[in-house]
């Protein structure tokens, strides 16, 4: 048999390298799911480096003042809450990663910036080896890893390996959270309208392919400018984020509660027939009427009325508009039977 030349040898596992890069990109780039992919980039370093413990330090949000530990963390044993775990943007460490995009073991770190608290916090952890998470040039978090199964240092390939599987999660992470910004509305957590709009396409476009039924739920806060008028615009607010929290909390995995517009919002569930439609709608309408929203020691009470309907192949084959249409009208209807009810949208509504 003939001996490999060892150039060659590094030469393919150069390419091997490379290849898993692309594997992981792909992986990466094919999801805007925030927690998918904090998991992927944890499973990933655990997979390439032979180590049991992960953790990713992130930015809670994208114009916070430091980094702080991510729940799903893997492997290591930690001696305080999670909260305890963040480290300031303008702590040494975090500095010397503007300038280096290098992975640091933790003793490289200290002959470098001394044994200051951030290292400190994770040489704590168990940590081993650092690695920055920059994307735009900017670091904004920390991959940290346990000490090898096998033992020994990092080696220099493996650290380079790390660097651009950072450099990769950075990019995906921060493209995660700017689709979350333009897709979700601030105040109240829900989806937005244009979310809405383009999920509903695609169920409608779905359930149409696959004869599977969908429904709309729209609903509509019952004098609701009371609420501004008595106790002020900030009162009302509260009652919209309450309300939204209903309605967050009844929906199914597969069902997108969304912020219509003002206080209108409304609930796609896709799969539901007319029974379930109303069943969940009737779910949402005694929820919201038990609870008391409280803002500055007052109490108030909320009720809500919600227009149902479902998708009609004839009627539904090219726009969303028709459905909505049928859903506000019967929401009319409800206002006008006196509020705090449900309906079911019927021809002549
Ligand atoms: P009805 O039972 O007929 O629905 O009565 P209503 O008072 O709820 O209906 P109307 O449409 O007249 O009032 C809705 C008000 O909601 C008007 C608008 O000022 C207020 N509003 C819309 N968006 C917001 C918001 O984000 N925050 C607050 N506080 N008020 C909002
Ligand atoms: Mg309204
Ligand atoms: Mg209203």
């Amino acid at each position: 048999m003939t001996e490999i030349p060892a150039e060659i040898q590094q030469y393919e596992k150069k390419i091997y390298d490379l290849r898993q890069l692309l594997e992981i990109s792909r992986a990466l780039n094919s999801t805007l799911d925030y927690q998918y992919l904090i998991q992927a980039v944890l499973d990933m370093c655990l997979a390439q480096v032979q180590t049991l413990s992960a953790a990713l330090f992130l930015t809670p949000e994208m114009d916070s003042d430091m980094i702080t530990l991510v729940a799903g963390y893997k492997g290591f044993d930690l001696q305080r809450p999670i909260e305890d775990y963040h480290i300031s943007l303008d702590s040494p460490m975090l500095e010397f990663f503007e300038h280096s995009k290098k992975a640091m073991t933790v003793d490289q770190l200290d002959q470098k910036i001394g044994d200051i608290p951030s290292l400190a916090l994770v040489r704590e952890m168990g940590a081993e080896l650092i690695v920055p998470v920059k994307a735009k040039g900017k670091v904004m978090g920390l991959i940290v890893l346990g000490e090898k199964v096998v033992g020994g240092e990092y080696p220099d390939s493996e650290c380079n390996f790390l660097v651009d599987l950072a450099s990769l999660g950075g990019v995906a992470v921060d493209n995660a959270r700017l689709y979350e910004r333009a897709t979700v509305d601030m105040m109240t957590s829900l989806k937005n309208h244009a979310y809405f709009q383009s999920r509903f396409r695609e169920e409608r476009e779905r359930a149409l392919r696959r004869k599977l039924p969908l429904a709309l739920l729209l609903t509509d806060v019952d004098k609701f400018k009371n609420f501004n008028d008595t106790h002020g615009h900030q009162a009302g607010d509260e009652v919209l984020k309450a309300v939204a929290r209903v309605l967050i909390d009844s929906a199914r995995s597969v069902d997108t509660p969304a912020r219509y517009g003002g206080e209108e919002f409304c609930v796609l569930m896709p799969g539901a027939d007319a029974d379930r439609a109303m069943e969940m709608a009737e779910k949402i309408r005694s929820s919201v009427q038990g609870m008391t929203v409280v803002h500055e020691g007052k109490e108030m009470k909320v009720t809500l009325s919600i227009g149902v309907s479902v998708l009609d192949p004839d009627e539904d084959q090219r726009t969303n508009k028709n459905m909505i249409e049928r859903s506000d009208k019967a929401l009319y209807a409800c206002k006008h039977g006196g509020r705090n009810q449900v309906q079911f949208y019927q021809k002549g509504m």
